[in-house]
């Protein structure tokens, strides 16, 4: 076989080193969304993409597209987002990106530049929100989920809004929606990622299929008791706030244990909060998630019920206020089997997994095309961190098993033509 028509995972790793040497600094990966260092990036993206026969342009939210046309106009997407959190880690995102590239490299040596379905590579606008805390800006725009009045308002901590921001790139906040036109002739989307968790690590796996995103319940919890004095009160006399929140930390591993989600109290604040006196209002934040609906409606009922008995054994009370919720979003159940044959086909061992984080491939779903996710094992099971990791090796194995995974999709939407 010709070295130029082979698919080359060596390169994607050597690429992936580039972009971090020219996007980060000691602190790590600085690729926030619309900041001179993204658009940097995306210049460097884009000369990795002047030496294929793609059509390149970016779409009404900022959404980067590069298409190789193929014989029918029936499109397979693959997706990434160049963007990084502050001191990011140099695959989340990226390692999708340039995978993608070596993809079309490939089909476009292979089938002489015209393969039988239209591929696309999207580099998602905006994915982290790491500056106006919204995340999959780009996707949510383009997937018609993105609600614009709350967009609208969003600003950064400088008090600059969305809007404006926009603006500055040339992008019209008011017609980001009009990205849903992409949308029109994809016939399956896939993203290759880094698991950002330990699981696979812990299992010994350099790769696994995922089935879905996590549904999420986002709640506010505040117990409301009685301040009192910390030396006149007797403990038989407390309506102590703090004790009947505190209660659920225990709790919500012991809910988490039986239904194989995820719980996690990430906040509490107590008032008055001095050293002297009973907590009179304590308020914690919970964030529970799980691939199965009705499985994610028992955690949360469990957790009130819960909360209710530890506000009646301590004599306070307790207000529940939802911060956010998501459905679980499962993927497309023939490109799962795709994906489990790739990874089998190229590493020997599989395994399937939901994905906790939500990420761009989660509104491509929600927008109705057949998606799906392949993890490559992080190192530390860390990311949104310098210190996110992943083997070379593991990287090579990823780039094979989801070009692998591309090649019986392009065949699978084929055959459906
Ligand atoms: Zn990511």
């Amino acid at each position: 076989m010709e070295m130029s028509n082979a698919l080359n995972p060596k390169r994607t790793v050597a690429e992936l080193k580039v972009l971090r040497a020219l996007t980060s600094d000691e602190n790590g990966a600085q690729r926030v969304a619309f900041t001179p260092t993204w658009t940097q990036a995306r210049a460097w993206l884009r000369e990795k993409l002047a030496a294929l026969p793609v059509e390149i342009h970016t779409d009404a939210a900022g959404n980067l597209w590069s298409t190789l046309h193929g014989d029918s106009d029936r499109a397979l997407l693959i997706g990434g987002h160049i963007d990084s959190v502050p001191n990011g880690g140099w695959l989340d995102g990226s390692l999708n990106l340039l995978a993608g590239v070596e993809i079309l490299r490939r089909i476009h040596a292979q089938y002489a530049g015209k393969p039988p379905v239209t591929i696309r590579l999207v580099d998602w606008a905006d994915e982290e929100g790491a500056r106006f805390g919204k995340s999959l800006f780009g996707s949510s725009a383009c997937s018609g989920n993105l609600n614009l009045d709350e967009a609208r308002g969003l600003k950064d901590k400088d008090g600059v809004g969305l809007p404006d921001v926009l603006k500055e790139v040339g992008m019209d906040f008011e017609r980001v929606k009009e990205s849903g036109v992409e949308l029109k002739k994809a016939a399956a989307y896939l993203e290759l990622h880094i698991e950002q968790g330990p699981v696979l690590l812990d299992l010994g796996k350099p790769l696994g299929v995922v089935l879905g995103t996590c549904g999420v319940e986002r709640h506010a919890l505040t117990f409301l008791g009685q301040a009192a004095h910390s030396g006149s009160t007797p403990m038989n006399r407390r309506r102590d706030a703090f004790l009947a929140a505190a209660k659920m930390s225990p709790e919500i591993y012991r809910i988490a244990g039986r239904h194989g989600g995820v719980c996690t109290i990430g906040s509490c604040t107590t008032r008055p909060g001095i050293v002297t006196s009973v907590v009179e209002e304590c308020r914690i934040t919970l964030d529970q998630r799980h691939l199965d609906a009705a499985a994610l409606a028992r955690m949360l009922k469990e957790a009130k019920d819960a909360s209710d008995q530890f506000a009646q054994e301590g004599n306070v009370r307790v207000d529940w206020n939802r911060l956010w919720q998501i459905e679980p979003v499962l993927f497309h159940e023939h490109l799962v089997a795709l994906c489990d044959e790739a990874i089998v086909e190229t590493c020997g061992t599989s395994h399937r997994m939901p994905s906790g984080p939500l990420h761009d491939a989660a509104e491509v779903a929600r927008a109705g095309v057949p998606t799906e996710m392949m993890f490559v094992q992080s190192l530390h099971g860390i990311s949104h961190n310098k210190i996110e990791d992943t083997k070379e090796e593991h990287l090579e194995l990823c780039v094979t098993a989801f070009d692998k995974l591309a090649e019986k999709t392009m065949k699978w939407i084929q055959s459906a033509e």
